[in-house]
């Protein structure tokens, strides 16, 4: 190799490890309500629809959109050295279903006597919330899975709710209609923050934190076999269907959210594990 060579293969170093440094990796489905997990190199903050994100040590993040949201966004990537990359991406608009459900009239609105424990329940759901938005640990790096083997999916994520001829409200999850007893498992690694016991709409219900404002709800169960506090590992079994709370039949409703935003959950099995483990093919945006 004589020293011109040396040169440019020194040039060709120099300038491809300054455009890795700045690359910016997104996996899943750029739609609305749907997960994104980024990766990112010397990124101090990420300005995203009215939030400040700032990935973790490893350059490790996620993104979603609100449900309803559509259009072209232009996302702002402050890097470490001052300058601030700008991500484009362009959200196709999503249609959701309606759905119509004859409930018995209790369960149309609380009874007043409920007010009182439903305003506590309430108060856990926020509290465990408060301390997933603060957890800065990527525990969903260990990838995602389908929370139940088999059943039948009876109602999708965000399809509006009409009961008794009223719009009443949107579907924040899935449901999978299943019979009782039928194991669950955690779509992901994590640390269990709640476990609700006979909740007046939710039942038996797990809150499991997936780090970096990722986390999942398991509701109307009728066993719990996990503890707050307690790490679980991706497909550990944490509690059996059932028909708690409010619910017309045996069925799991599992939920996924980021921060303040409800997530589609089956978007989470777009996202490929060895993508995240291994940093490897992931989806690069135009610059
Ligand atoms: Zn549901």
């Amino acid at each position: 190799m004589n020293k011109y060579t040396t040169v440019f293969f020194l040039f060709v170093f120099i300038s491809t490890s300054v455009i890795h440094s700045q690359k910016i990796q997104l996996n899943g489905d750029i739609q609305p309500a749907s997960l994104i997990v980024g990766k990112c190199e010397q990124v101090d903050y990420i300005r995203f629809e009215q939030k400040i994100i700032r990935p973790d040590k490893e350059g490790n993040f996620i993104l979603a959109f609100q449900k309803d949201s559509d259009g072209t966004r232009y996302i702002p990537f402050k890097l470490s050295n001052g300058k601030v990359k700008i991500v484009k991406i362009d959200l196709p608009a999503r249609k959701y279903e309606q759905e119509k459900l004859i409930l018995k009239t209790k369960y149309v609105s609380a009874p007043e006597k409920e007010n009182e424990r439903i305003k506590s329940e309430r108060k856990l759901m926020r509290d465990a919330k408060d301390i997933i938005a603060k957890t800065d640990t990527a525990y969903f790096l260990s990838g995602f899975t389908i929370p139940i083997k088999g059943g039948r999916i009876s109602s999708q994520f965000g399809t509006e709710r009409i009961v008794n001829d009223v719009k009443k409200s949107t579907h924040w999850g899935l449901d999978i209609a299943i019979k009782k007893g039928t194991p669950v498992y955690a779509m992901s690694d994590g640390i269990v923050r709640l476990t609700g016991k006979n909740f007046y709409y939710s039942g038996n219900c797990i809150y499991i934190d997936h780090g970096l404002g990722l986390y999942s709800t398991y509701l109307h169960l009728s066993e719990i076999l996990v503890k707050e506090n307690q790490l679980v590992k991706k497909g550990q079994i944490i509690g059996k269907v059932g028909s708690t709370g409010r619910s017309t039949g045996p069925h799991l409703h599992w939920g996924v959210a980021w921060l303040d935003i409800s997530i589609d959950p089956l978007s989470v099995l777009k996202i490929n594990d060895s993508f995240i483990l291994n940093s490897i093919g992931m989806k690069n945006l135009p610059e």
